[in-house]
């Protein structure tokens, strides 16, 4: 079967994403996921940061199952009782006041672009650069692969949005020089996932902040893969002590159903008025319902407390291995990055696959795991033992 699959794939999909792992999952429970020839696999990758409660959750299950027998869609043309519902949860839950709701993380990105540019040509100031850091991801449509500070992503694709110029993470500095009289926004992770779990220093965070503050301009923070609890705080922010006045999320927020969010303090959400940003699907009954349901499973279970605890075990234990082969371990609570002295990254996360355990790699250097958060401390201590097993054997190579 998994042959068909690959060789239709192979022939009427699109290759965007050339070889990919042979294996096609048919269910999921907690965090083990399973092949279509019944083969079980510990999931320490969560789909890329989005299965936050793992696969299969009862309470996900059974939300779902009673909003698709009720309604699926109604569209923005009429109130959303799940879409008021979830936005509401989301401010009352951080320091913003308005939500909007999209499909993704670049869509996300892209409205919160949208809306800072908005906020400048409300006020009649000509302002629209986005300054942002080398090393980012923002998504891929043309403007977020251009905000996005790796010039593979986007050029290919000239001409690209202008308005748009880089500086290194935690430099402050650089970012100083880099503020013009026509800076709109700063834009950041405050950890930096897809190029390899790199942290924001809370230094360099906090400038960021007094740098916009000193002059008048917006802080955005694309917490699509650090937020919903995934670091240990509901969002990586709270951890930071630095309010943003816009924030982006996706990836989590729906457990695994597509949505993204813009969120925004009043002073910057004002600057869209009706008929300046829009969407079909965003927010629909069925997304909102998942992302209710996430947010209130992650408070109710205390994941975003277990992703701190499980989190800071893990990274102890994974410091504990003593590796010559690992030269960092570097991350916040469940998003966790090892870096390798060598480039044996990929050889790692190959003998991880081949123990059936699904994790990520970035480069020849960086092993990622980005676990759902409902991990624990038994799942972290059998991986562990597997993985230092796959240490050993790749030290006598
Ligand atoms: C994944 C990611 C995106 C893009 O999200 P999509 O849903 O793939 O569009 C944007 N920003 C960050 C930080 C991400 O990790």
């Amino acid at each position: 079967m998994i042959n068909q699959i690959i060789s239709d794939d192979k022939q009427y999909y699109m290759n965007t994403f050339g070889d990919r792992i042979p294996l096609a999952f048919t269910h999921g429970d907690g965090i083990t996921l399973y092949h279509e020839n019944g083969d079980a696999y510990k999931d320490f990758f969560a789909g890329i940061a989005v299965s936050a409660l793992g696969h299969s959750h009862p309470k996900l299950v059974e939300a779902l199952r009673d909003q698709v027998g009720k309604v699926l869609h109604t569209s923005s043309l009429y109130y959303i009782e799940n879409q008021a519902s979830l936005a509401k949860a989301l401010c009352e839950a951080s320091c913003f006041d308005k939500a909007f709701f999209c499909n993704s993380g670049a869509e996300a990105n892209e409205g919160a672009i949208k809306l800072a540019r908005k906020y400048f040509y409300e006020r009649n100031i000509n302002r629209f650069e986005i300054i942002t850091m080398e090393k980012s991801f923002h998504g891929r449509t043309i403007t977020t692969a251009t905000a996005t500070g790796q010039e593979k992503y986007s050029r290919p694709y000239a001409p690209l949005t202008p308005g748009f110029c880089y500086v290194p993470i935690n430099d402050i500095a650089a970012l100083k020089n880099a503020v013009t009289d026509r800076t709109a926004a700063i834009m950041l992770e405050l950890i930096q996932g897809e190029s390899g779990v790199h942290p924001a220093t809370a230094e360099y965070v906090q400038a960021v902040r007094d740098i916009c503050d000193k002059h008048g301009i917006l802080m955005i923070v694309d917490e699509v893969q650090t937020g919903i609890g995934r670091t240990g705080s509901l969002f990586a922010y709270q951890q930071y002590g630095v309010e943003p006045d816009i924030l982006t999320l996706a990836k989590a927020l729906g457990g695994g159903v597509p949505i993204g969010a813009v969120l925004a303090n009043d002073c910057a959400a004002d600057a869209f008025h009706p008929g300046d940003h829009g969407t079909t699907f965003g927010g629909n009954p069925l997304a909102t319902r998942a992302g209710l349901t996430v947010l209130q499973t992650i408070a109710e279970e205390h994941l975003t407390e277990n992703a701190k605890e499980v989190g800071n075990y893990f990274t102890d234990k994974l410091s504990a291995l003593n590796s010559p082969l690992i030269s960092e371990v570097r991350g916040m609570g469940l998003m966790i990055g090892v870096e390798f002295s060598s480039p044996v990254a990929r050889d790692a996360w190959r003998a991880l696959l081949d123990a059936h355990y699904l994790t990520g790699c970035v480069g020849d250097t960086v092993l990622r795991i980005l676990p759902p958060l409902i991990l624990t401390k038994q799942d972290v201590d059998e991986f562990i033992t597997s993985f230092a097993e796959i240490l050993s054997k790749i030290k006598e190579d």
